[in-house]
């Protein structure tokens, strides 16, 4: 697809030409005359004459070799005689339309059969956990969440729409056949348009309906602005503070995710563009609800998962205060699920764990932390939101939400 670049530096396409037409690939002009043909088609700059030598003493081992300089670097081929077989590459840090190189190559050498391979050669080295994009065939983003043990998320793009890289992560906004636009972080997918109404209502609506009065709310993170929009679905919610690190998700959600990023429109809401741990240095007794809707734990994300971090929460709660955090997948992550909650037990005395579905989400579900001063979601549901409004949220997915499996009871429990 013309334009996209997952970080690639080069293309190469390997085309295997099964039974070729036996006179064109034994004729030094026929196989002159492709390559002449075939840079012309996809527009790449011949360097260089051509070289065309046969190696081969006898006919086991013999038919053409061919290397072909290009100014964004080279196409070669082999034409084996024994088999009238053709091996074809190019190679172009250049783009260009491989669906037309296979099918002049086909025209051309008339094999009965053809099987290419695309490689996308890369500009940058994987870094490691932190950028989960590995290995990337034409047109698939892979987020690895543990390649390692054999388990990956692959979703087709049409196309990179942007990508940008602010002073602290590198953002790309993707268009998706399955999944409209779609978000990633450090080559992690934050949300698509597809599934992001499961995950923010699902951070937002549970804890507004358990505490009797919400009016003030702090979302450390979610600068994509799915978390505020649905806390501001309520009248009686007054003022959102909206801390983000970094103003360019906020920026990039507004362009590229209208109604994800609606609410930067309301009143209501005020943006802070500061790390989240220290925002809440200063802020005492403050909220009725506090969201961290956040990166996973690496980087200036980790500190947010921290009992230090939870302590500064419960100080910035008022006292009958909810708070509600981004913690992971049962089935990927215990470990950093059962030190979240073993910290968020020693600063709450109520803590539960509950989750939504999200099929863009590593293992298809996500969990939230929901510590409380005074109210717990299992007895104090409070209803507000009337059913058959929202996407997800209801009566009986709150109650049900906070309902886990035995092994995951035995993380949080
Ligand atoms: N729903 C998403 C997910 O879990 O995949 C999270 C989406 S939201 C875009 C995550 C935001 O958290 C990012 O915009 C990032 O800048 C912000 N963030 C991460 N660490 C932060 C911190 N310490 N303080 C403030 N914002 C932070």
């Amino acid at each position: 697809m013309a334009g996209v670049d997952f970080r690639e530096w080069g293309l190469l396409a390997s085309i295997d030409l099964f039974k070729c037409n036996p006179q064109t690939i034994r004729s030094k002009e026929k196989i002159q005359e492709y390559v002449i043909k075939l840079c012309d088609l996809i527009g790449v700059k011949r360097f260089g004459e051509t070289t065309i030598v046969d190696f081969g003493q006898d006919e086991k081992v013999s038919g053409f070799s061919m290397v072909q300089l290009i100014e964004t670097s080279l196409i070669s081929g082999h034409f084996a005689n024994a088999s009238n077989n053709s091996y074809i590459d190019i190679f172009s840090c250049k783009e260009y339309d491989i669906d037309k190189a296979v099918d002049f190559s086909k025209q051309f050498f008339e094999p009965e059969n053809t099987i290419s391979h695309v490689v996308v050669r890369k500009l940058e080295p994987v870094k490691g956990e932190t950028s989960r994009i590995l290995e990337n065939p034409r047109n698939w983003l892979f987020e690895n969440f543990g390649m390692d043990k054999g388990r990956s998320l692959a979703i087709k793009v049409n196309e990179m729409l942007a990508e940008e890289k602010s002073p602290f992560q590198r953002i790309g906004i993707f268009s998706t056949p399955a999944f409209g636009k779609l978000m990633t972080i450090d080559g992690i997918v934050q949300l698509t348009e597809f599934d992001e109404f499961a995950y923010h209502e699902m951070i937002s609506h549970p804890a507004i309906n358990v505490k009797p009065s919400v009016e003030k709310v702090l979302i450390i993170g979610g600068g994509d602005g799915g978390a505020a929009r649905e806390v501001l679905k309520y009248e009686q919610v007054k003022q959102v503070d909206l801390c983000d690190i970094d103003a360019k998700v906020i920026e990039l959600s507004k362009k590229y995710f209208p109604k994800l990023s609606c609410a930067f429109k309301d009143k209501r809401l005020k943006v802070f563009n500061e790390d989240g741990f220290k925002f809440l240095d200063s802020r005492t007794g403050e909220y009725d609800l506090i969201i961290v809707d956040s990166t996973d734990p690496t980087g200036f994300a980790e500190n947010l998962f921290k009992e230090g971090f939870f302590k500064k929460v419960f100080n910035a709660l008022k006292d009958d205060g909810i708070f509600v955090n981004q913690l992971e997948s049962m089935y990927y992550n215990p470990d950093i699920i059962s030190k979240s909650v073993k910290a968020l037990k020693n600063v709450f005395p109520i803590l539960n764990y509950y989750y939504t579905l999200v099929p863009t989400y590593p293992s298809g579900i996500i969990g939230f932390g929901f510590a409380s001063k005074k109210y717990s979601p299992l007895t104090d549901y409070n209803p507000k939101q009337a059913n058959g409004v929202l996407k997800y949220y209801n009566e009986e997915i709150h109650k049900a939400c906070f309902v886990l499996p035995e092994f995951a009871k035995k993380i949080i429990y």
